[in-house]
């Protein structure tokens, strides 16, 4: 027999209809009740929270973070699922890869369609998480969706309402879940995980700034003068922007902020390019490139690196930048034509 714990977090997985909109509502157990458990699989529910996850605060996710080294201090468990709501789950999903050390799997699922749909996605998503789960493979944190497993790591939430809602622009699943059974592919390096931040650790705040025609320093500004610890400046293309926001870039670093850049766009690497306000200058200013991590994940990098400083006051943090630096490293993976583009290309 394989134990698995379920740790139910909310999202349209446990969602029906509330008269004006779907919201989530159902309990771990009733999700894991719609459905069939795999034979062999033992399950364990815990229900930490049910809430959408557009919703989610670091808070909730601390507290995921938290229940999942709980979770697996019991010896007998053989992995974890964690149903989740689509929205934010590529968030969750690396930020707990991030601090994930284990040996044993954490897998990440939820649905497309509510749990009262008849012809819905929520059972057989869930049955193929808890196959990966059992599987004993050492694989730190995924995402198992519509008979996919994706390494967290580099998956994002890539269509609205499409069963197959997610994908890793540059990359290639590990592995697939098919006829009762999950083969696997390509194996992902694991890394260091980060110290593991405090259960009650005060969040720091980490912005992001979205690039566009006639942008000004306004909003990037703001973030630094709402008090953010972190903020991803979302670029146009391969990661640029003007001058005017280079310059507020050097001032937020100057201040002990922590800069990432990341792109606006689908796929590929931001890469240090051009000038006269691109990459090339936001480098300069002392902003770290977040290779192929897109807005959301590059958002958590940033987090997670403040959260592993274990609460030092914002500025004194001297190691927050080599953590990012750490975590931001492509070189454990480089699958990818645009990821060995960024390890090989100019300035690398
Ligand atoms: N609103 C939902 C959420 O909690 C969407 C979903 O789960 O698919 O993210």
């Amino acid at each position: 027999m394989r134990h698995v714990v379920v740790i139910s977090t909310g999202g349209t997985i446990a969602s029906r209809w509330q008269g004006d909109g779907y919201a989530a509502e159902a309990a771990g157990r009733e999700v894991l009740e719609a459905g069939a458990v795999p034979e062999g699989v033992e399950v364990r529910v815990v229900d930490l929270f049910t809430v959408n996850s557009s919703r989610l605060t670091t808070g909730h996710q601390l507290r995921l973070l938290h229940a999942v080294h709980d979770v697996l201090a019991d010896p007998e468990v053989d992995g974890v699922v964690v149903t989740h709501g689509t929205d934010t789950l590529e968030e969750s999903a690396f930020f707990v890869d991030l601090f994930h050390g284990d040996r044993r799997p954490v897998v990440f699922t939820g649905a497309q369609q509510p749990l009262d749909a008849a012809d819905g996605d929520a059972a057989g998503n869930l049955y193929d998480a808890l196959l990966t789960a059992a599987s004993g493979r050492d694989i730190g944190a995924v995402i198992v969706f519509a008979g996919q497993v994706f390494a967290a790591r580099g998956t994002v939430k890539r269509h609205t309402l499409d069963a197959r809602a997610f994908g890793d622009p540059d990359g290639l699943p590990l592995g697939r879940v098919e006829f009762g059974r999950v083969s696997w592919g390509r194996r992902q390096p694991r890394r260091e995980p980060l110290p593991l931040p405090e259960r009650d650790v005060a969040s720091p705040r980490v912005d992001i700034v979205m690039h566009h025609s006639d942008a000004d320093a306004v909003l990037f500004d703001a973030a630094v003068a709402a008090g953010a610890r972190g903020i991803v400046l979302v670029g146009t293309g391969a990661g640029n922007a003007n001058p005017e926001i280079a310059e507020a870039v050097h001032r937020a670093v100057a201040a002990g902020v922590q800069v990432a850049v990341s792109t606006r766009v689908a796929a590929g690497a931001v890469a240090p390019l051009y000038t006269g306000g691109g990459a090339v200058d936001l480098a300069a200013a002392g902003a770290l490139l977040t290779g192929t991590l897109k807005p959301g994940q590059a958002r958590i990098a940033v987090l997670a690196a403040l959260l592993a400083g274990r609460d030092a006051p914002a500025g004194e943090d001297r190691e927050a930048g080599a953590r990012l630096r750490r975590i931001l490293d492509t070189t454990p993976k480089a699958a990818s034509a645009s990821e060995l583009y960024l390890v090989d290309g100019v300035g690398h």
